[in-house]
């Protein structure tokens, strides 16, 4: 007999209550009811006296990896545990940004995760799982980022992927899915891509990988709130995460309440999130007060592809829940903020995907509202690397390039000199 050590750990329905044993069931929503399902912990009947330890013990430590965190987590045996060595990255301080803005601004960095991407925290929790579950082919939906790691671990794992992906996807992530042995199915004119795989899910019975329809993903974005409370020596105030679907706000907050209810953590802070204003539905939901957030904008309007999704999945309903409980805001940012921001966090010496600027972008509306005062401490989740999408600031930088030929070697000594003209 196999025993888990976290077995009370379970998926749970998140409307008609139905449990599922994470270890046997392959099942992505709940059977009964079509709901979404989420991983729930009993901590009490654990009795776990490591958990602030785990938590705690790990202050000075600054390369906390995912799997550090195993026991908050679910997982399988060690053996099926899929990694790539993610996580880790430190939270800096971003001091030219906090001395602009009058604000402590501290970064949490995901680019240097095997794909370049905060994605690579909850595939490698999610494929773990599934190779335990003996999944076999694996199916998503994703601008870019979330497909590229989920290739890179079911690769790894030997579970065939199929990637449903837009027209409109970057040469560098489509080539990097295909690199990775993955099946790219472009879907010209797909508006709604959660409407296609639930389509194709009623049809042929097979594993998802999408964010809150896998409910494994969201998990290894909690580690974003341990990391908040092991690396920073402070109460942070916010946490500003860029909004595609939701499951990387959703997961730090979850991440936070367990905290809490773990009882090693106290004053948790306030969530903020951001949209690229051609597709702000989320935002727009949260501002009139609503539960669920309904289609708007077009993703081809905006630079941020990453977050470039019109429908909202589900409705949006848990990242608004997330915002609602942690009295967080909704904020939307126009592609120029975006760029600018892209270019400010090059500064700091981050070179980063336009999603991950909004997170900037954002601080910087929240700074000039008043939503954020001076003095706060806000952590800014940066989602992924520039390096994925780095045609969204080419018409920007390109006319910083100088071009000459041998004969010109004077004008390079005049830039060698502080002189370009
Ligand atoms: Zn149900």
């Amino acid at each position: 007999v196999v025993v888990h050590r976290n077995c009370e750990t379970r998926l749970e329905c998140e409307r008609c209550g139905q449990i599922y044993d994470i270890h046997c069931d392959v099942v992505n929503t709940c059977e009964r009811c079509g709901s979404l399902l989420e991983v729930k912990y009993d901590f009490e009947r654990a009795g776990n006296p490591d958990v602030s330890l785990i938590l705690k013990g790990s202050n000075k430590c600054d390369s906390l990896m995912l799997w550090h965190f195993k026991e908050l987590l679910p997982h399988p045996l060690d053996s099926d545990i899929v990694t790539l060595g993610e996580g880790g990255s430190p939270i800096r301080r971003l001091s030219k940004v906090s001395e602009m803005l009058g604000v402590k601004v501290y970064a949490k960095y995901y680019g240097t995760n095997p794909t370049g991407t905060h994605k690579d925290l909850g595939m490698s929790v999610a494929v773990s799982m599934a190779k335990e579950l003996k999944v076999k082919t694996a199916l998503t939906f994703s601008t870019g980022n979330a497909a590229t790691s989920l290739a890179a671990y079911a690769n790894l794992a030997g579970i065939r992927t199929i990637v449903l992906t837009r027209d409109e996807i970057s040469r560098e992530k489509l080539l990097n899915i295909l690199a990775l042995g993955a099946t790219v199915v472009q879907v010209s004119g797909l508006k709604d891509p959660w409407k296609a795989l639930n389509k194709v899910r009623k049809k042929v019975r097979v594993y998802t990988f999408t964010n809150f329809v896998n409910p494994f993903r969201a998990e290894g974005h909690k580690t974003l709130a341990y990391e908040v409370f092991a690396k920073l020596h402070e109460d942070a105030d916010f946490v500003v995460c860029p909004l595609g679907t939701g499951g990387g706000l959703w997961g730090t907050w979850k991440g936070f309440k367990e905290m809490r209810t773990l009882g090693v953590m106290d004053n948790l802070p306030r969530m903020v999130a951001v949209q690229p204003e051609a597709v702000m539905h989320t935002v727009k939901a949260f501002k009139e007060g609503k539960e669920t957030a309904e289609a708007f904008g077009e993703g081809r309007n905006t630079v941020v592809q990453s977050l470039a999704d019109s429908e909202p999945f589900y409705g949006a309903t848990r990242p608004l829940q997330a915002l609602k409980e942690s009295r967080g805001d909704a904020v939307s940012v126009t592609d120029q903020e975006v760029i600018a921001s892209v270019l400010e966090l090059g500064k700091e010496g981050y070179f980063v995907e336009p999603a991950a600027a909004t997170a900037l972008a954002a601080l910087k509306r929240e700074v000039d509202n008043g939503f954020v005062s001076k003095g706060d401490t806000v952590v800014l989740s940066l989602t992924g690397t520039g390096l994925k999408q780095p045609e969204a600031i080419e018409e920007t930088v390109r006319n910083g390039i100088v071009k000459m030929g041998m004969e010109d070697l004077d004008r390079l000594f005049k830039i060698i000199v502080g002189d370009p003209t």
